[in-house]
């Protein structure tokens, strides 16, 4: 067992709820909480069983009437024994509750450390502990299907399989190291292994882009010329009034964001001020800021005025994978002769719009995710973080030495040395093979109580 201490934490996020409750794991959970909780019927505590009481302080004043639970180790999600008090959800309750536990001898705990305990005493894997603060983090259906799939084991299964295939190509090469002198022993596709596993491999870290998105949101700029209705399409993208919306040129100065969501997909909607060189410092400001938020986005929507005089479609040097021109205003007579628009259709992705009645936003939002989510997952577990991805592509490096190696005829115990680098690194991902400022990297990201 990993810890030798028993730690303690509000679980509930901050604020005031319905109920708050707190936790308490390791080896003197029982005995802190039972101190803590005082049953309304005492008797033997049955280990998963709801007991009604009241929480108190160690002088005995009561907190609050609530529920707890004793789950006793290894049945738990740390592995250890786990109590827990459902109290009423007030941040005042739950200060004193947690006060009282501390007194009775638990430690506070650290970000994450419930869940490193879990991985530390075998109930989850790196991959899965990674998995719980992506599903608490997910912000579309989508994002906290994927993290639950993660936290199912989908990857960890994946991975597993590659890494006994990786195995037994090693095994082949050993035994080549063995029998050096004697022909025809191992002769199997080594190469052919090989290969199939860099290609997998190159698969999956093509997920993570699709998983960081799902996790981080698309970056979408907007960005055009004042007046041409940026601030208008946000409004009408967020279906509110957020961003003020003036017929004087030049008013949006500053970047405003918004996190949407299209098509299950989180959107981070950004807005700048009016792209055009600018006479004023304040909106010169504004203008270089654009410049900057559009470097950083994803997405880059162009706003046009189709109904004002045709002008350069590109106020900014923008790379057209990332750019979707958007002509807005088509609920006014076009200005642009169409012969024009469609010579541009051929050079960009072009969506015809209007912010006032919310003409063709569906077709906007669709170019905006068909932009970014061009790989298919066909069934493949998600990458979810970028630890994951770094060590897929070491692993990945490994293997094209052992490939290379192979192909040049090098001898088998140098092949094995990179085939063996290329188990560790994916072995590091569920946490086969891994080090301690590696784990503390992880679960700093998590929140107290997870
Ligand atoms: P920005 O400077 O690019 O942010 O432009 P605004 O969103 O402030 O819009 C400038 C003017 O154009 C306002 O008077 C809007 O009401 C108007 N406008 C914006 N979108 C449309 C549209 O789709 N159709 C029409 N007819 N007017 C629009």
């Amino acid at each position: 067992m990993y810890a030798h201490d028993t730690i303690a934490a509000v679980a509930t996020p901050p604020g005031q709820g319905g109920v708050g409750i707190l936790r308490v794991s390791g080896p003197e959970a029982a005995t802190i909480g039972t101190t803590v909780f005082r049953r309304r019927v005492s008797g033997p505590w049955q280990s998963h069983r709801l007991y009604t009481g009241r929480v108190v302080d160690l002088n005995d004043t009561v907190i609050d009437y609530g529920l707890a639970v004793l789950m006793r180790q290894p049945h738990s999600y740390t592995g250890e024994d786990v109590f827990e008090l459902h109290c009423h959800g007030s941040p005042v309750v739950l200060r004193a509750a947690l006060a009282a536990l501390l007194r009775a001898g638990a430690r506070a705990a650290e970000p994450g450390e419930f869940t490193k305990r879990a991985f530390l005493n075998g109930r989850l894997d790196l991959a899965q502990a990674e998995a719980v603060a992506a599903l608490i983090q997910a912000r579309t259906p989508e994002g906290a299907e994927q993290a639950r799939d993660q936290l199912f084991g989908h990857l960890s299964r994946h991975l597993d399989l590659a890494r006994e295939r990786l195995i037994r190509i090693k095994g082949h090469l050993e035994v080549q190291i063995d029998f050096s002198d004697e022909d025809g022993v191992g002769e199997i596709d080594l190469a052919g292994g090989i290969s199939g596993l860099i290609s997998g491999i190159d698969d999956l870290v093509r997920t993570y882009a699709r998983g960081r998105l799902l996790r981080e949101g698309v970056r979408v700029a907007i960005v055009g010329r004042p007046n041409v209705g940026k601030s208008s399409l946000l409004n009408a993208l967020l279906g509110e009034e957020r961003a003020i919306v003036t017929p004087i040129p030049g008013t949006t100065r500053d970047v405003i964001e918004e996190a949407v969501d299209f098509d299950g997909v989180p959107v981070v909607l950004v807005d700048t001020a009016g792209v055009r060189e600018a006479p004023g410092e304040v909106e010169r400001i504004g203008v270089e800021r654009a410049r900057q938020v559009a470097a950083t986005a994803d997405v880059i929507l162009v706003v046009i005025d189709a109904a004002a005089e045709p002008v350069e479609p590109l106020p900014v040097q923008i790379e057209r994978e990332r750019a979707i021109l958007v002509f807005n205003k088509v609920d006014l007579p076009l200005a642009w002769c169409e012969e024009r628009l469609r010579e541009l259709e051929v050079e960009f992705r072009l969506v015809r719009v209007s912010a006032k009645t919310g003409a063709h936003l569906d077709a906007l939002r669709a170019a905006v995710v068909s932009s970014v989510c061009t790989v298919p997952l066909d069934g493949l577990p998600v990458l979810t973080t970028a630890r994951q991805c770094d060590a897929l592509g070491k692993a990945r490096e490994s293997l094209a030495l052992a490939l290379d190696g192979l192909q040049r005829g090098a001898a088998p115990e140098l092949i094995a040395v990179d085939v063996q680098a290329a188990l560790d690194h994916i072995g590091s991902v569920t946490g086969i093979v891994t080090s301690e400022d590696v784990l503390d990297r992880i679960f700093r990201e998590f929140c107290i109580g997870k």
